[in-house]
């Protein structure tokens, strides 16, 4: 069968346009920009899987706990752990990669369990955190999302092989790159299927089914079946490149795979299976509450839950993250090195104002943080709620330091009104400063004295603040024709006094000042003369 007849590229990009444009206007545009080209993101200088390795796994476990230390507080349990799992999977994926280059055949029998990991712990504890950090560390993409958002949307497979090639677009294009990328879905403890109330949920179970299969190894196509624009651009890569074999798809073999969950009322069956005397693993003393009971967790309470056994299967690795204390919460705020105060202190720098956080006032935002119950979101919620005002009322209002302390949590509308007030008496002294300048500046031009009264001033201010314009530009405004008039007057010894009514009339200020002048020097004149031939006639009889 002969190839089908493509169009151009800019044909197609024409053609595709004046559909859309037919269809819906010209509120939609097509763009032909073409990601990176799977078949040169693997092709030779690529990171992976090439010989010469840009991507070279050569972490210790503790390497990877003391990156972590640098952000994360407290979770040691969860640290280890995951640094364990990353490390045993990353040197697998060097080992393989080496195996394949040297012995495709033996690669491909070489059994590997993949240290998938399942974190359970309540919300804002530094799940995410903690996965974020180490695929940076590692250098590998990192894909996260909500695992309800499979089950809203209905079309289940689909969707999650999106995950797969969100990879591709984290890893910038490069497919092989991809495929030691790291996904972590959150919210699996609501995909359960509630077996013990309401019968099967299947929608639930479906999309473990979905992900079950990603876990183990699957080839995921890179272009969505639905996803037409791609289809096309594939269309014109092939038209571009001659047809040349490419890849198309992804395998999630080497993928990682982090999975995380509240799982709440797991310590109801936890529980239950200890009362009944069940004889799990490792059956928990009595007595024991919360994140201790979690960590007693056995597959069969997983399944009890409302997990397929073979999906929990998939995830050999669990650990727990425990709830944050209000000390723990302080000392996020205090060490973490993505410490939100940073952020703050970043965020009014940016308007050249200087925050500073006293440690009273971090401890008592750490306590208010703990009452919201969503760990160390709550601060972010707590900081948001004291300083937003903060935020929008004193940049360009004057004020340019302020400090976080106890007081401020207490009272934080009188502290901006405070903050407020100095900010206009320091922008007024300021304004002022600038106004005087500017008429010393004249006087110097003019060989002259010129003064502006109290009065003169507060008005300039008020006029500038108003009509939000620099000093400067008003006082040149305001006296431009003073320039001018006052060649008039140089040299006058009596000062030019600016009233508040110069400034509200400078025109018919400037002229009456000048007549006066005028009138006082011609006084003056007539003075000196008439003084001269006193003078004069005085010194006649001595001659
Ligand atoms: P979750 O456990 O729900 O995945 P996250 O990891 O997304 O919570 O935490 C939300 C934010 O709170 C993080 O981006 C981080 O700034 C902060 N955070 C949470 N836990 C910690 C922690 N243990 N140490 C430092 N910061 C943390």
């Amino acid at each position: 069968m002969s190839e089908p007849n493509f169009p151009s590229p800019e044909e197609l990009q024409k053609k595709l346009s004046d559909f859309m444009k037919t269809q819906f206007g010209n509120h939609v545009s097509v763009s032909t920009q073409v990601s990176a080209a799977p078949e040169e993101a693997g092709g030779p200088g690529s990171a992976v899987g090439t010989g010469d390795e840009v991507f070279e796994f050569r972490h210790l476990p503790r390497d990877i706990k003391a990156h972590l230390d640098r952000y994360v507080i407290r979770q040691d349990d969860a640290k280890r752990v995951l640094a364990i799992a990353v490390c045993d999977h990353y040197n697998n994926v060097n080992y393989m990669r080496k195996l394949e280059r040297e012995d495709e055949k033996k690669a491909r029998e070489t059994e590997y369990t993949k240290q998938n990991v399942i974190l359970l712990g309540p919300t804002g504890v530094g799940k995410t955190y903690l996965v974020k950090h180490i695929a940076e560390l590692v250098g590998v993409p990192f894909v996260k999302a909500d695992a309800t958002k499979f089950s809203e949307t209905g079309y289940v497979g689909g969707d999650v092989e999106d995950l797969v090639r969100e990879l591709v677009q984290g890893a910038n294009g490069d497919v092989e790159m991809a495929q030691y990328g790291i996904i972590y879905i959150d919210e699996v403890d609501k995909i359960a299927s509630s077996a013990s109330t309401m019968g099967r949920d299947v929608s639930g179970r479906g999309v473990q089914t979905a992900l079950l299969k990603l876990m183990e190894e699957t080839e995921v196509p890179l272009r969505a079946p639905n996803d037409i624009q791609g289809q096309l651009q594939a269309a014109m890569e092939f038209q571009r490149t001659g047809g040349k074999p490419k890849r198309q798809t992804i395998n999630t073999r080497h993928v990682l795979f982090l999975v995380s969950g509240a799982f709440e009322k797991i310590r109801g069956v936890i529980e239950r299976r200890v009362r009944q005397g069940t004889i799990g693993f490792a059956a928990p003393p009595d007595g024991q509450q919360g994140g201790e009971m979690l960590e007693h967790v056995t597959t069969a309470d997983f399944v009890e839950y409302g997990l397929e056994p073979e999906f929990i299967g998939r995830l050999p690795v669990r650990v727990v993250c425990r709830e944050l204390s209000v000390e723990d919460l302080f000392e996020i705020l205090q060490r973490s090195e993505g410490s939100i105060v940073r952020q703050y202190e970043r965020a009014f720098r940016a308007y050249g104002i200087e925050v500073f956080f006293e440690e009273a006032g971090l401890k008592r935002i750490a306590e208010l943080a703990a009452v919201e119950k969503t760990g160390a979101r709550g601060l972010l919620t707590v900081c948001e709620r004291l300083l937003r005002s903060f935020k929008y009322e004193l940049p360009g209002s004057g004020a340019n330091r302020f400090t976080v302390d106890v007081g401020l949590i207490e009272d934080p509308e009188k502290r901006l009104a405070e903050l407020l007030e100095q900010g206009q008496r320091a922008l007024a002294e300021e304004l002022a400063a600038v106004a005087r300048e500017f008429a010393q500046r004249l006087a110097s031009r003019h060989n002259l004295k010129v003064e502006l009264t109290q009065g003169a001033i507060a008005k300039l201010v008020e006029r500038a603040v108003a009509e939000n314009i620099h000093m400067r530009d008003l006082c040149a405004e305001v006296f431009k024709d003073y320039e001018f008039g006052l060649k008039l007057a140089e040299g006058t010894t009596e000062p030019l006094i600016l009233t508040e009514e110069a400034v509200g009339n400078p025109d018919r200020y400037l002229s009456e000042w000048l007549v006066k002048r005028y009138r006082a020097d011609r006084r003056t004149g007539e003075e000196q003369m008439a003084s001269k031939s006193v003078d004069l006639c005085g010194d006649s009889p001595a001659r």
